[in-house]
């Protein structure tokens, strides 16, 4: 429908230039009768119901000139659209070679060409496109958006990461996260290499971008970590239950891992309860019945575990709550509790995900970009309630 609707006014624009010709010179004629049979060649093939057909006709009769650069361009969008990127290819080259075309004709056609090429995964082409309008300066947002997006595919984060801080000067929003977890991979890629001083650089870098970003904080508290400076760790990763209390459940495994080394038990107990109190984080309610059953016994966890699952009931701690209660009978466990157990284990590890905010896209692990919708920073735990 919508391309029947576009190929109304194409067609009038193509009667209509038939129309003006054949006002013209009497050695024009010819033409203008060979127009003529086109355009109602042309009809007939909309009338039957054929609109590949109709488009090729009115497409090859349709004269690139400036009155008509907007249709050829709603035309190849329209191709892009569909699916069909040969025949937008096509267009929006035949465009490009006319030497008619104003600069500004010519920027849309060749911004036009390079989405062509990106849909049709031609990038190395695309990326040429894009290169050559930033550096013309024409177009800058929408070129620089697609090389940013080229660029992330490729990963090569420090072009994408330099085309962010181009949008940032141009007004874009949220370039700072983007260009914090560009720093990151950055980051991660010189930890792999064994270069720290590296890391810390960008990882540096990536705060003054994002200030309350997330992922350089969790990368500084684990290098920290690594080093065995748990003090300077259990500092970052208690910011990070601040600012992030949604991430909570990713840091109380090597958080417990600093205080153990620092033989401070009732430091971290102390600290979870205080979280709890404040966050009510299902993760934590689960840490603090382990620590709990460690230190004064099942019973203190079963009883913990009860009076909180009173008020919120949840799959995770009926599961850690079954399996104390099995501990406790030891040799005489009941079989009807052990399969309880299986089941119940089965649908709370079901129910551990993250959900991108912005797509609905799950996964099992954390993903930084959404392999959905490709943001950065939109995928949350879903099990922290
Ligand atoms: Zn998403």
């Amino acid at each position: 429908m919508e391309l029947l609707i576009l190929l109304l006014p194409v067609a009038a624009a193509s009667g209509w230039l038939a129309a003006r010709r054949s006002m013209r010179q009497q050695q024009e004629r010819q033409c203008e009768a060979d127009m003529d049979s086109a355009y109602y060649r042309g009809l007939n093939y909309l009338v039957n119901e054929q609109p590949d057909k109709a488009i090729d006709v009115f497409v090859g009769m349709l004269e690139v000139n400036s009155e008509t650069v907007e249709m050829h361009l709603a035309l190849g969008s329209l191709f892009r659209r569909r699916g069909e990127v040969d025949r937008a290819i096509r267009i929006h080259q035949n465009l490009i070679a006319r030497s008619t075309l104003s600069a500004d004709q010519r920027s849309q056609a060749v911004l036009a060409l390079g989405n062509d090429y990106m849909k049709a995964g031609l990038l190395d082409r695309a990326e040429g496109l894009f290169e050559e309008l930033v550096e013309n300066k024409r177009l800058l947002q929408p070129a620089l958006t697609n090389l940013k997006m080229i660029f992330q595919h490729e990963k090569d984060w420090k072009k994408s990461f330099e085309v962010s801080q181009r949008l940032d000067l141009l007004g874009e929003k949220g370039e700072g996260e983007d260009q914090a977890h560009f720093l990151c991979e950055l980051a991660e890629m010189a930890i792999k290499d064994s270069n720290e001083i590296s890391a810390g650089s960008y990882l540096k870098q990536a705060l003054e971008a994002a200030p309350f970003a997330l992922r350089p904080q969790l990368i500084m508290a684990g290098i920290s970590e690594k080093h065995g400076a748990c003090e300077e760790a259990i500092t970052r990763f208690k910011q990070i239950a601040d600012q992030h209390p949604n991430y909570i459940g990713e840091i109380l495994q090597p958080m417990s891992e600093c205080f153990r080394r620092l033989q401070q038990p009732s430091r971290w107990i102390e600290w979870l309860r205080e979280i709890y109190a404040n966050k009510q984080n299902l993760q934590v309610m689960l840490e603090i019945a382990s620590e709990l059953e460690s230190s004064d016994g099942a019973d203190a966890a079963i009883e913990f575990l009860t009076s909180e699952l009173a008020n919120t009931p949840n799959l995770k701690g009926i599961h850690q709550l079954i399996a104390l209660r099995m501990m406790q009978q030891g040799e005489h466990q009941s079989q009807f509790l052990q399969m309880i157990n299986q089941f119940v284990e089965r649908m709370a590890a079901r129910q551990s995900a993250y959900l991108c905010h912005r797509c609905g896209f799950t996964t099992r692990t954390i993903h930084w970009q959404c392999p959905g919708c490709r943001s950065w920073g939109t995928m949350l735990p879903t099990d922290t309630q």
